[in-house]
């Protein structure tokens, strides 16, 4: 129990505001893939960051030359894969960070019970007369980026508009209509298809559509199916089918977790997940015990041993090489904690080192040793080699 006294005692006297600031950006950071990695289209892509991690790891840990290569010279395209890979990921964490940053939302873009009475009593009626609809619900993201096309509406909801809206033989009834809080804001708007069609079980471009709005923004989208009378909603890249009698309590609940109010804007930021942002917060404070506390630099020396590599037979060693040397490392307290000692070793390579030449330089790259720690000194820092005879034939 004592160290756990000495530990708590040491973070009162050296935790600085800054390192809040720090563990708070880094759960954030955090809080965001962790999310990210919940939702089940990025499941594929992190098989596969997982795989190429160990590939990496193993090739690390056991000298695959080539494949170490290709890793350290393929990084920076593999970075930019990345960054392309997850564009669409990226900006969507932007704009959640926008979002956020709104404290109190445009009271215009909480509905009223009438209209979600409406949208539920449209719905249910199109579904009874197997109409095809499609239906967005706005979220606190903004969606225009991931839409095109598009008829500007601007009115309240209302059974009459809905259904002229979706009738098969009204020009606008291809495409969505885009509901936010009170207004209809469009008609006709073409939705991005999901990228993971089987997601939507077999059905076809409209539930494909919804699934793929809801993949890109927070957004609610309410689907009425032409072929089968079902009414399907789509939220965070999940397709449902719902019971009609079911469709208002869901409305309703999307619209509570997105602007839940009578709540102090406190207790409303910090609602919701919470278990994941306690993980968060947990998993960056331990990250931050690991590698950012005590980071005063230590510095030790150690007798180190030599070992010289591809030396020729034929070698005439005048004076006996050194086997062993002082080097003086550097680095953070916690990497000097976990060092090995024997783990640290002097490497030359004579292999290329011309027959003229009297002395091999020892340089830090000589030096193996954990990640973290740098070589301040090395003595002696040079060896004094005696090189081989040329050969004279009869001598
Ligand atoms: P349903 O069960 O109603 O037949 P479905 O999922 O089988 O739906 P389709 O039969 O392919 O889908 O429906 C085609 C209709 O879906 C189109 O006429 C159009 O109104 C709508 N639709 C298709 N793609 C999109 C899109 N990308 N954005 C918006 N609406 C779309
Ligand atoms: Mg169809």
């Amino acid at each position: 129990m004592s160290w756990l006294f000495s530990l708590l005692e040491d973070l009162r006297a050296n935790v600085r505001v800054a390192d809040v600031i720090d563990i708070f950006v880094i759960a954030v950071l955090i809080y965001f893939g962790l999310t990210w990695a919940r939702r089940k289209t990025s499941r594929p892509v992190i098989v596969g960051i997982a795989a190429l991690s160990l590939l990496y790891f193993l090739a690390r840990r056991l000298e695959m030359l080539m494949t170490s290569l290709l890793f350290q010279a393929g990084l920076t395209a593999l970075l930019v894969a990345l960054v392309l890979v997850f564009q669409d990921d990226l900006r969507r964490m932007f704009d959640r960070l926008a979002a956020w940053g709104v404290p109190n939302p445009r009271p215009r873009q909480l509905p009223d019970r009438g209209t979600i009475e409406t949208v539920v009593e449209s719905v249910s009626q199109l579904a009874s007369r197997k109409i095809g609809a499609l239906i967005v619900l706005k979220g606190k993201e903004p969606l225009e980026r991931h839409t095109r096309g598009g008829v500007s509406v601007g009115g309240r909801p209302s059974l009459p508009l809905l259904h002229s809206i979706f009738h098969p033989a009204s020009p606008g009834h291809d495409g969505a209509v885009v509901i936010d809080g009170d207004v209809i804001r469009f008609l006709g708007v073409h939705l991005p298809l999901s990228r993971n069609p089987d997601a939507a079980g077999g059905a076809g471009t409209r539930h494909a559509a919804a699934l793929g709005l809801s993949e890109c923004c927070d957004s609610l989208v309410i689907v009425v199916s032409e072929e089968r009378g079902t009414v399907s909603v789509a939220e965070h890249g999940e397709l449902q089918l719902i019971d009609r009698s079911r469709l208002h309590a869901r409305i309703e609940e999307f619209y509570r977790k997105l602007h839940p109010d009578g709540e102090r804007p406190a207790v409303r930021w910090l609602g919701g997940n919470l278990g994941l942002k306690t993980t968060a917060v947990v998993l960056a404070s331990v990250l931050w015990l690991l590698f950012a506390f005590r980071v005063e630099t230590v510095q030790r020396t150690l007798e180190v041993p030599i070992e010289y590599r591809n030396v020729a037979a034929d070698w005439v060693v005048g004076e006996p090489l050194p086997t062993r040397a002082s080097v003086t490392l550097s680095g953070s307290a916690r990497v000097f904690d976990l060092l090995d000692p024997a783990s640290v070793v002097i490497s030359l390579d004579l292999r290329d080192v011309p027959a003229t030449q009297r002395e091999v330089q020892i340089g830090e790259s000589n030096v193996r040793r954990p990640s973290g720690l740098s070589v301040s000194e090395i003595d002696p820092a040079a060896i004094r080699l005696r090189k081989p005879a040329p050969r004279h034939d009869g001598d």
